[in-house]
């Protein structure tokens, strides 16, 4: 195993002791250091290079120096997200599918991610598995060995869906259009997607405009998109893409759908229709901090970029961090997990400027929808709590006849319903938000695939997934038209 020379301060400390189901402060911790010349060191005295290691070992530590074992001692792998240039991936980098049946099943799983990275593709953490399901998460390489011996000596059925990451990521690059340029069949970066929604505005003055809603964190202005003719009093569907950076899918699907609005405005009768009747407003990307960094640092980046107070931890979860049922259930309070919620509901800038807009717009919003990858599902509230929404019989015939006529070009099957009881309980949502801002038809859409690429969905496999879905967004955009409030 490789060493890496690290310093302490550059490391945020926070423990689940999910068998407590406490959270310990690290000032109850002395730190010693494996295979280290420098020796133990409490970690309040934070030196500045604590050496060459692998894993810090830590004890609880009390009264000066006197080492007294509140539970055990805990050897964590060295890994730092601010540092890591996870873009190097190692050629071993695996995905890994367990199937968890029971309870037992999920503490050998909450064991596992105490002790390893584990970067969870789906569910979006370790506390949100749930029994009967399936579990998927990249694991670095030099864990990979441990990883499966863990899973073969506990009984956990698992089987490997990406065995080599890193050749994998080259093969998403697969497209056979070859310009440098944007490319609807390619995955394009910001700077690329920015210049286009000035170009496709420009080019199509008479359907679509380009306004400002705000600027990220670091800077970057949200563009959106408003799809339609011009009239007054016109009702509205508005759906962003890129909440999640690494879902690299979803900002490609609403730059296709801008492409298939203005190809098709005044050829095929439903979009002509559509446009004519409403205006759609697209949101490309989100997070655009986010994904500026899966394309430049880290590829599986998914949270925004924005500083945490206490904490080297960067980032928190937008589809966490909306005013519904705010950091109740399924999202975390720590800044260094995935899910984090946020230091408050729209505490982030991202956050902020789509709920002003959609706040300031609600007379004419009559859908939300709102596009993130994977898993193949079509999801309606709520997912803050297992409560169904008030017309929950009409979305759900509503979903089942938009995946249905999903599946009518390739097959590709969808399962829908309600967030909580359907994929699992996540609280912070857009989704759910909006619901109770009184938008009626509220949809998070998870796109391909299943898992057998995950987020690294191939570039020749853009154009069938946005085929594919605009037929489910056409299908919910005709029902909204005939049921206008
Ligand atoms: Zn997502």
């Amino acid at each position: 195993m490789r060493s890496r020379r690290v310093r302490l301060s550059d490391f945020t400390f926070t423990f689940h002791f999910h068998a407590l189901e406490k959270e310990m402060d690290v000032s109850e911790f002395a730190v010693s250091l494996p295979n280290s010349p420098i020796g133990p060191h409490r970690t309040d005295l934070a030196p500045e290079v604590l050496g060459e290691i692998d894993f810090l070992t830590l004890h609880s530590y009390q009264d000066n120096n006197a080492r007294k074992t509140i539970n055990q001692d805990l050897t964590v792998p060295i890994c730092n997200q601010n540092t890591e240039n996870t873009l190097d991936y190692k050629s071993s980098d695996k995905v890994f599918r367990v199937h968890v049946e029971d309870e037992n099943h999920i503490s050998l799983l909450h064991e596992l991610a105490s002790t390893r990275q584990m970067d969870f593709w789906k569910p979006d953490s370790v506390t949100q598995i749930k029994p009967h399901s399936t579990v998927d998460f990249r694991v670095k390489a030099e864990d990979t060995v441990a990883v499966e011996d863990f899973l073969g000596q506990n009984g956990l059925r698992y089987e490997v869906l990406i065995s080599n990451l890193r050749s994998m990521l080259e093969a998403q690059f697969d497209s056979r259009v070859r310009t440098t340029g944007h490319s609807y069949e390619k995955y394009n970066n910001w700077e690329t997607i920015e210049a286009w929604t000035e170009q496709v505005a420009t080019e199509n003055p008479d359907l679509i405009s380009r306004s400002a809603i705000g600027t990220t964190f670091l800077g970057n202005t949200i563009y959106l998109l408003k799809v339609g003719k011009p009239g007054s009093n016109k009702p509205a569907i508005f759906m962003d893409c890129g909440f999640h950076a690494r879902e690299w899918i979803s900002p490609a699907f609403c730059q296709w759908f801008v492409r298939e609005a203005v190809r098709t405005y005044g050829r095929e009768i439903h979009m002509t229709e559509f446009l004519d009747k409403l205006d759609f407003y697209v949101l490309p990307v989100v997070n655009i901090d986010g994904y500026i960094y899966t394309w430049t640092t880290n590829r599986m980046w998914r949270k925004t970029r924005s500083t945490n107070a206490g904490t080297t931890c960067t980032g928190t979860d937008l589809n966490r961090n909306f005013d519904a049922g705010w950091c109740s259930i399924g999202a975390s309070n720590s800044p260094c997990a995935e899910t984090y919620c946020g230091s408050a509901a729209e505490s982030e800038k991202e956050t902020k400027a789509v709920a002003n807009f959609i706040r300031n717009h609600l007379s004419s919003i009559k859908a939300y929808l709102t596009i993130h990858s994977y898993s193949q599902m079509m999801l309606y509230p709520y997912s803050y709590a297992y409560k169904l929404p008030k017309n929950n019989v009409e979305l759900n015939t509503l979903a089942k006849g938009a995946v249905k006529e999903l599946a009518t070009l390739h097959g590709t099957a969808y399962t829908y319903g309600p967030g909580a009881s359907t994929i699992y309980p996540a609280a912070g949502g857009s989704d759910d938000w909006a619901y109770d801002q009184g938008i009626k038809y509220s949809f998070t859409f998870e796109l391909r695939d299943k898992g057998r690429y995950g987020f690294v969905l191939p570039e020749s496999q853009i154009q069938p997934t946005c085929e594919e879905t605009m037929l489910a967004i056409k299908y919910v955009t005709s029902y909204v038209l005939e049921h206008l409030y």
